[in-house]
Parts: structure tokens; sequence; C-alpha cells
């Protein structure tokens, strides 16, 4: 089955919902045993201590492990992530990186992470990993020969975790050189990639034998700018095991809600990009141009060569997120926000409506000078989450901001 027909056909059973076209939400925090002996088996199952056989039926025990609603998005998610045979879900994005790196690492351990990070999992690494024990080494994004130096070197190294494209400018990683010089290590890292910018329709990190791949759901995948949510998935189903046994000591699984929410979200998922990504092209393109943009950040107007080579091997479509340099640094970025008239002054991304941000003064506001320059974030940059809208709209209410 192709991925549009497996994700509205597998892991739901209509029969399991009093014959529901769509799942039922199933709210109970505890489930009735079938005999004390499907308990007994249930627990042995949870704990690790019995292997389920296939096809056997066992009992759901209580919602903080496990619960309908989890278990059938975990289903309908897989066809959409190239390579992947397993997910996890969990309440926000957030949920899914700190467990994914604890599932992993412990104090004494390291990890080796790309720069400039989504600013929570920058936070999450200095002020509570690294107090924590879990050391960091940090490596531009987009440097290479940096990155497999640093995952060579690190002593005690068990994470690798990649964002790209990098947010706000789109820098580049190459998932492969990493996942060959993690492989090189005598007791190999786990690889993580945060694919929430591109993914899951336009990069696919396990196809480049990436370990885990990491979304905030509460971005494309919700695509609506109404929820939270988080997933990560695998191609080797024991490390997805070796997670939810971390989210069941955490208790950050997502609610029956939220994943039914999530669920009914899935099918539209690549419509939903691919349609955004065509907007933000074509907005790209003509922007590019206009005399008070200094400069652009967009995939397919890239001038590097080795951010080129990157793009080519590893991303099918440039994606909607764009970020442009003005002239006239931050007034005329706080103008360009004050001027638009459709798309909205908000951060997060990956809605079908477009928000655009000015990331020095908010998202990376509190990222110091130093980073902010290797980050490549000015006073004049602006970024947008490019939406569903028809894009000669947006293009015009753009134009007319910049006037
Ligand atoms: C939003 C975001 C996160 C965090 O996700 P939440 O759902 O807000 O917890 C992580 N990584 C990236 C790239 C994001 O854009």
């Amino acid at each position: 089955m192709r991925p549009p027909t497996a994700v509205l056909t597998r892991g739901f059973d209509p029969a399991l919902s009093v014959g529901s076209a769509r799942p039922a939400v199933f709210r109970s925090s505890t489930y009735v045993f079938t005999s004390p002996e499907a308990a007994e088996r249930a627990f042995a199952i949870a704990g690790g201590r019995a292997q389920a056989m296939p096809g056997e039926h066992v009992d759901l025990i209580y919602s903080r492990f496990n619960h309908p609603n989890a278990e059938i998005l975990e289903d309908q998610i897989v066809p959409l992530e190239k390579g992947a045979r397993a997910a996890v879900v969990f309440n926000s994005g957030m949920a899914a990186i700190m467990t994914s790196i604890l599932a992993f690492a412990r104090p004494g351990d390291s990890m080796v992470y790309t720069v400039p990070l989504y600013g929570g999992t920058q936070h999450l690494i200095h002020e509570f990993l690294e107090p924590f024990g879990i050391s960091g080494t940090a490596v531009r994004a987009g440097q290479g020969a940096a990155l497999v130096k640093a995952i060579a070197e690190a002593r005690n190294l068990r994470v690798v975790l990649i964002e790209t494209p990098a947010n706000p400018t789109l820098m580049m990683t190459d998932i492969r050189q990493a996942v060959e010089a993690a492989g090189k290590r005598e007791a190999p890292p786990v690889v993580m990639v945060d694919n929430t910018f591109l993914g899951p329709t336009f990069q696919h990190p396990l196809m480049h034998g990436a370990d885990v791949v990491l979304y905030s759901g509460t971005k494309y995948l919700g695509g609506f700018s109404d929820m939270l949510s988080g997933v990560a998935l695998t191609a080797d189903p024991a490390l997805v095991k070796t997670i939810k046994a971390r989210r069941g000591l955490f208790g950050n699984i997502l609610q029956p809600d939220e994943c039914w929410i999530l669920d009914s979200r899935l099918p539209t998922v690549n419509l939903r990009m691919n349609r955004a990504s065509k907007n933000a092209q074509r907005i790209a393109e003509r922007l590019a141009a206009h005399k008070k943009v200094e400069r652009i950040h967009y995939p397919s107007l890239f001038a590097d060569a080795d951010q080129v080579r990157i793009r080519d091997a590893q991303c099918d479509y440039p994606g909607a997120m764009l970020s442009l340099e003005l002239e006239g640094g931050k007034a005329a970025a706080f103008d360009f926000l004050r001027k638009l008239k459709l798309a909205r002054n908000a951060v997060s991304l990956g809605g079908v409506e477009t928000l655009v941000c000015h990331p020095k003064s908010t998202t990376h506001s509190s990222v110091s000078a130093a980073e902010l320059e290797i980050a490549g974030v000015t006073d004049g940059l602006v970024r947008i989450s490019v939406g569903i809208e028809d894009w000669r709209d947006l293009l015009a209410d753009f134009e007319q901001a910049l006037a």
C-alpha cells in the first residue's frame, strides 16, 4: 500500500469502535482485564519480562502506558515517514525530544548537536541536561568536517542530534555524513534528526540512515495551530520500545482527545505541505528581486555549493519556511510586521495560515550575541511560515508591507 492509502486504512478496525467510520475517542484512564491471567500477562509484557506472540491480543492496562487512540495514531503515522516501522507519540515536541534523549543517554554520557537548534531544545541542553551530567558539543549547521570530528572525538557519545534545515536561516546538515561518522565508533551513538521543518513530506532521514526522527507535531502534522503534540519514529522497533518505556515513567503520552485530533490531520499532511511549499517557492522567487530585501534564505535559492549538494541529496522540495533580511534592520522588520494585513505576527509554524515573526527579539531573544552571529540571526531578519492561502494574495500583502 502506498502512504496516502495506508494512512487512511491501517491501524484502525471499525469493529472496535462500534462500527464508527472514524475512531471513537477512548478517554478511560484504566482498562478492565478479561481475566486475572490476562492482567498478569499484560503486566509481564509491559514490564519487558515476556514478549507478545504475533497476533496475540494483549489487554490494555492504564492510559499513561498506552491507550487505543495512541495505538491507532502510532499505527497510522508510520506510513507517512519513509523507512519507519514504529512510532511513539507525546504531548509536545519537547516531550518527544527530551524523552528520546533520556532513553539513551545517562549522566556521564555526552551528545553532539548542531546549532542553531530550536530554542526549547537548546535550553533543555543548557539548563537541564548539562547540569544533570550529560555534556554537549555544539557544531555549527552545515560544517560537515567539524561535525565528523566532533562525533569521532566526543567521550561516551550516546546521542547525535541534528536539526536540518536550521531555524531561521535554513542552513542544512548532511545526515548521511553524520550517520557514517557515528557508525565508525566502537559503540555507535543514536543519530536523531528533528525533521519538523521539512518532514514527513519532503525529507526522509531514516532513508539516510538516521536512527530516530523527531517531530513537533504541533507544526505541520497538526497543521492548524490548535494543538500540541510530538512524535518519534524509528526503522528499528526496539528503539521505539526503549523510548516508550521512558514515556511510561515520565507520563508524557499524548492524551486520547489530542491523538484523535492529530489522527484526523494525517491524511492531509502531504496535501497541505505541498501547497504551502509551492506558495512559498513562488513568493520567495519574486521577493528575492525586491529592492528592500537584502537577502533571502530559502532552499531553492541557495547559492553555496555545499548547501546545494545537501539540499539535492536529502530534500524533495524546498518547503514553506523562508526568511527575509530587510534593508533598515530592526525598525524595518518591525514596520513590516506592523503593516501586514493577511499574514499574522506570531511564532510557531506549519499551520494552514501564514505566520511571520522577528526571531532576534522573540524566538531567539535569549540566545547570546555570539550564537546569534553564528546562527545568522540579524536585526533585519523576519521569518515567514507560508500557509495555504492563495500565494498571490500573500505576495501582494508582503509587497504592500515592504512598500
Ligand atoms: C516547535 C518546535 C519544537 C518544539 O515542539 P513543541 O511542540 O512546541 O514542544 C522542536 N523542534 C522544532 C524544530 C520546532 O519547530
